[in-house]
């Protein structure tokens, strides 16, 4: 019988009780693993351990792939009409919004994240998903297509069958929901993997899956390593499909387990070095803001962190002394304080590689122009750090630092800066600041991003696509593009007349 985390919060930001089970989510229950291992959940803020989940392999794979091909063929896909599908994923939503505040916590001790971030953006933002995901379930539709008078012909877009998922830390639950939401409106069961990180407040959402009303074996959800657990879901031959995200590096594992195993397709949402280009015409006070935003939001640990910033040279003094002046400011502490805005990096792996990209920015030549510090002795925490003198060479420059690190740029013409901003291998997103229209479009034509912000910033939209270009990706989520990931289209040829 799998154990339970209890924990009661006396902090400013919340106070409250917690109690999470700590087994596997297979089949509607909480089980422990075959192999009976465990992960110990760290808090960042001062390096203790948490608490220890149950952590699956491949035995637990394999069981939760049998309990998700079962709920499948007997009571899910295309068997229940999708109005019922999208009103499980509402009520899913309603349950998510009565515990949203349990759920910010657990996100704030296991991950660091600022408590009041954690609310307001990112488990608000996985209600919404879910709200959203909901409004299609009984949306999915082919097309009837024209051929000749004695054919009628159509397209079903029919769900995959079970799905596989794997998630990072950096956003855990509103990563979840980007994967779950819709796999489950179109009809899919699923599988998925948190980062074994940040895995308490998914355990936290299994405790609601049932009671929305989702049949047993629907949502299986299984921490574990990723070596073990997530490549036994990549390389499962009865996982049809896989979605990931996380690092670059990973994505290409994947998809060498989805290849070598059954060639199931794949979606990834990977790493960048998201460019923030500011012309000399911007409205440089708005275009600094934006631009904080853009690296220092979420520690720096966002995929699309606008951490290469070009600043044309004529207003390049005053944008870096705006810019130094924000990030000087920027409240690093505790996350359960209510003013913080930048808890502990995620873990100590994480801050000691992003040191390390400190040291090699420094001997490369860069200069340190604000920060580059370790802060207390205790926990993860770092200063919001500023590098100028950069050169497009640099390691700094090239690879996503995945931390509160920015490289300032100047430049002189457009064409320059395009040439600069699109020498990556990464093509997740981009910014360009300034007031001219033809220019600001242009610009963002002409970048190689799969989202491209005009005068703004880290954006996203819960109905407009998110994907990357280049190696940051294959593939979109969230909006109705998402909806591609997981269906089928299948072609039917009705005969209305052809004789042979
Ligand atoms: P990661 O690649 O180390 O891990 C991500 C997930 O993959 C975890 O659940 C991990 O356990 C699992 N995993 C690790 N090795 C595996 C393997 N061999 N087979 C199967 N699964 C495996 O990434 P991370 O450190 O958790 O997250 C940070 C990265 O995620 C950054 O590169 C960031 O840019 C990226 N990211 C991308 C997006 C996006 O939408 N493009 C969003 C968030 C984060």
């Amino acid at each position: 019988m799998p154990k339970t985390f209890e924990t009661t919060l006396d902090t400013p930001a919340f106070k409250g009780s917690l109690s999470v089970p700590l087994g596997l989510y297979i089949n509607g229950e909480f089980v422990d693993p075959i192999e009976g291992g465990e992960i110990d959940v760290i808090n960042p803020a001062n390096g203790r351990i948490i608490t220890s989940i149950a952590a699956g392999t491949q035995a637990d794979i394999d069981r939760a792939v049998d309990a998700a091909e079962r709920a499948y063929k007997t009571s899910w896909g295309f068997k229940v009409p999708g109005a019922q599908r999208g009103k499980m994923l509402a009520k899913l939503a309603h349950l998510m919004k009565e515990k949203q505040s349990e759920f910010a916590a657990l996100d704030a001790l296991a991950n660091g994240k600022a408590y009041n971030t954690a609310f307001s953006r990112d488990n608000s933002g996985a209600i919404a998903v879910m709200e959203y995901y909901a409004g299609w379930a009984d949306k999915i539709s082919g097309k009837t297509i024209e051929v000749n008078e004695n054919k009628m012909a159509y397209t079903r877009h029919e769900p995959i069958g079970v799905v596989g998922q794997i998630i990072p830390w950096n956003v855990p639950m509103f990563s979840l929901s980007l994967k779950l939401a819709p796999a489950l409106a179109t009809g899919n069961t699923v599988i998925l993997k948190p980062s074994e990180l940040t895995p308490l407040s998914a355990l936290l959402f299994c405790t609601l899956v049932a009671a929305a009303g989702f049949p047993p074996g629907v949502v299986n959800i299984v921490n574990g390593y990723g070596a073990s657990a997530g490549h036994a879901i990549a390389a499962h031959p009865r996982v049809r499909k896989v979605a990931f995200t996380g690092s670059t590096l990973t994505g290409r594992k994947i998809m060498e387990a989805a290849a070598r195993s059954n060639l199931k397709p794949v979606t990834l949402e990977l790493g960048g070095k998201s460019p923030t280009v500011v012309f000399g015409d911007a409205d440089v006070e708005q275009a600094v803001k934006w631009a904080i935003h853009g690296i220092y939001f979420n520690h720096g640990q966002n995929c699309s962190a606008g951490s290469r910033i070009y600043v044309q040279d004529t207003i390049y003094d005053e944008f870096l002394r705006g810019f130094t002046e924000q990030a000087r400011a920027i409240r690093v502490g505790d996350p359960f304080a209510t003013d913080t805005y930048q808890g502990p990096q995620v873990s100590e792996t994480q801050f000691q590689r992003i040191m390390s990209y400190i040291a090699s920015g420094k001997e490369s030549g860069a200069t340190v122009h604000l920060g580059g510090q370790r802060i207390g002795s205790e926990g993860y925490f770092m200063q919001p750090t500023i590098f100028t003198e950069c050169t497009p060479d640099m390691k700094i420059v090239q690879e996503e630092i995945f931390g509160p690190v920015a490289c300032l740029m100047r430049f002189g013409t457009e064409e320059e800066v395009l040439e600069r901003a699109n020498d990556t291998s990464y093509g997740l997103a981009a910014a360009v600041f300034t007031k001219d229209i033809d220019r600001a479009i242009r610009v963002a034509h002409a970048l190689e991003a799969g989202t491209a912000w005009i005068n703004c910033a880290n954006q996203t939209e819960i109905s407009m696509p998110f994907g990357g270009f280049k190696q940051s990706g294959i593939g979109r989520e969230l909006g109705e593009y998402a909806l591609e990931n997981y269906t089928n289209v299948k072609a039917v040829h009705v005969n209305i007349g052809i004789r042979m």
